[in-house]
């Protein structure tokens, strides 16, 4: 959108919780604030993402301030990148050239309803990653068979996945999550209904590590899902990106 303001400047944000975090204004500031990777920038340059979203404006830096957070915020509006820039930003390097961290298992998991979702994330996680070595894995029949090897599973940075598929791994004892330090649930009006709300609860379950940051994202969030939401976050932010003009 060359040439018409920045896309934040659309959107209403309110944002509830404790110290909650200074929103930002550019990727700059962000970078500034909170020592985004130089390739990370050059990422969002190249794929030209040139002004954060509302959702980016006041999610990345809760997340990046290790928050748990429940947001709420319109369809198009980037929801996917204000996740994931913060996770990449935590996760710091890439394990396969990180000592410190090798051998210890997957770091970050993405849940999304469907397939054809997950899909897309998983091609918005590949943008940002341009340029340096992340293991990023699209949970599938096939990936889940590569991954019954400890030594394969020990090298992922991000598993996107849809629950069912990842839960049948946990249950058949091929997957651990212990050393998970992020949990996405991304269109959480969904991952929290009748559907898959036992799925979600046995992966949260299986996600033993002790400074585990989990965040929900959705367009809409009834108040059921939402009681449900933050039953599973700790002293959580909750953010709302309402459209100006309705
Ligand atoms: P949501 O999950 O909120 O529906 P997405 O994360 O799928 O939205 O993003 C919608 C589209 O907007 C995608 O094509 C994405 O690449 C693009 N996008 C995200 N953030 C920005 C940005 N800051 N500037 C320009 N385009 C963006
Ligand atoms: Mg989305």
């Amino acid at each position: 959108e060359r040439g018409t303001a920045p896309p934040m400047t659309r959107h209403r944000v309110t944002a509830k919780g404790k110290n909650v975090p200074e929103r930002i204004d550019t990727f700059k500031e962000l970078q500034d604030r909170y020592h985004i990777a130089s390739q990370l920038m050059v990422n969002l340059e190249r794929n030209g993402y040139r002004y954060p979203t509302g959702i980016q404006s006041s999610g990345c830096p809760i997340l990046l301030e290790s928050r748990d957070l429940a947001a709420i915020s319109p369809t198009g509006t980037g929801k996917t990148l204000s996740y994931l820039l913060p996770i990449m930003t935590l996760l710091k390097t890439p394990i396969s050239s990180s000592k410190a961290d090798a051998g210890a298992g997957i770091r970050a998991i993405v849940l999304a309803p469907t397939r054809e979702l997950a899909h897309q994330i998983y091609n918005e996680c590949l943008k940002l990653a341009q340029g340096r070595k992340w293991r990023i894995v699209l949970f599938s029949k096939a990936t889940a068979a590569t991954l019954v090897d400890k030594g394969v599973q020990d090298k992922v940075d991000i598993v996107i996945s849809t629950p069912l598929r990842l839960v049948s791994s946990i249950q058949s004892g091929h997957l651990s999550l212990h050393n998970v330090q992020h949990l996405i649930l991304d269109e959480a009006d969904r991952m929290l209904d009748q559907e898959f709300i036992a799925q979600v609860q046995e992966i949260l379950a299986a996600c033993t590590h002790e400074r585990l940051q989990t965040a929900v994202f959705s367009a809409t969030l009834p108040a059921g899902a939402e009681r449900i939401a933050l039953d599973m976050l700790r002293d959580p932010i909750r953010v709302v990106v309402g459209l100006k003009d309705t």
